[in-house]
């Protein structure tokens, strides 16, 4: 049944210069706000440190605010990324979870600069590092700007595609945290946990079913349907999804950066009316303007 809530401008999913946007978190509430955004969440990968900042930023533009973050998990030998909703962004458990998964960060990125320089591409680790200041934030988006930077690819997606993905010469395993540890931290901090663009993993079909039976079991209770990573066909199949596990639907652009990001925030389609929206259950934790 499709309602009011239905047709807020809510986006859940987004990213600033505290992980690997390019905008502070107060410029991407300048451009939610512009978009028309009413429900924002900024939601940087394992790390909560811009969200006093971007709640600040919400209420100063009128618009309500959720908590945010996406935390990195390995599940079946991929990185499958879930993200968390209105917590309590001080709660230790969280903070220090996110703190110790942050930590492999760094030995992964040198890993990776080591590869770049044995394919021609030198002193990788430290040009990433320009891009974010901290090594324990560092992405292989930092590392997919430095390669464009030098001129190893036109853009981005290019570095990815030749440099940055399973089975390329950048590209190094790592074990983030578990399915289990990311739900546990979102909802022991009073959240709930969603799963981020599933359309992305190109899982099997047996295998995108073992993952949702185990984010259920292990607490988890959303699904993102309408996601910037998503084509229109993926909007239906999982809604479809979200209907047969009986889980909350999320909308969000994952917008990064202006250029970079193909979907800029506030600007998807509304949620399928037969899905809940992820907002109706969170409406205790908004923080309203
Ligand atoms: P990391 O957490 O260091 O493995 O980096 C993952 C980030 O890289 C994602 O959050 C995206 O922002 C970005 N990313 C991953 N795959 C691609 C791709 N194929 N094209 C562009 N960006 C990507
Ligand atoms: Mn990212
Ligand atoms: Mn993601
Ligand atoms: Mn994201």
């Amino acid at each position: 049944m499709s309602s009011a809530l239905h047709l807020l401008n809510a986006d859940l999913h987004c990213h600033s210069s505290v992980s690997d946007g390019t905008l502070t978190p107060e410029a991407v509430a300048d451009r939610a706000c512009a978009n028309g955004v009413q429900l924002w969440a900024l939601t940087d990968h394992d790390e909560v440190g811009g969200q006093q900042f971007a709640l600040e930023a919400a209420h100063a533009r009128g618009m309500d605010y959720l908590t945010g973050t996406e935390i990195s998990v390995t599940f079946a030998g991929k990185t499958v990324h879930i993200v968390g909703l209105g917590f309590d962004h001080t709660h230790p458990g969280m903070v220090d979870g996110l703190a110790f998964t942050r930590g492999g960060r760094e030995r992964r990125a040198r890993d990776m600069a080591a590869d770049l320089a044995r394919v021609g591409i030198p002193g990788a680790f430290e040009g990433a590092l320009k891009y974010v200041g901290n090594p324990d934030l560092i992405s292989r988006t930092h590392f997919a700007r430095y390669l464009v930077e030098v001129g190893a690819c036109g853009d981005t997606h290019e570095v990815f595609r030749r440099y940055l993905t399973e089975g390329k010469p950048g590209y190094v395993e790592h074990r983030w945290a578990s399915l289990g540890d990311a739900i546990r931290w979102i909802t022991q901090a009073g959240g709930l946990a969603v799963i981020a663009h599933p359309g992305r993993y190109d899982f099997t079909p047996t295998e995108e079913y073992a993952l949702f039976t185990e984010f259920k079991a292990h607490g988890g209770l959303g699904v993102e349907v309408v996601t910037g990573s998503h084509t229109v066909a993926e909007y239906a199949r999982y809604a479809d999804m979200a209907v047969e596990f009986d889980l909350l639907a999320s909308r969000g652009s994952d917008f990064h950066d202006p250029n970079e990001s193909h979907t800029d925030l506030g600007t998807l389609p509304d949620l399928p009316g037969k899905v809940t929206p992820v907002w109706e259950a969170l409406q205790a934790r908004i923080h309203r303007a």
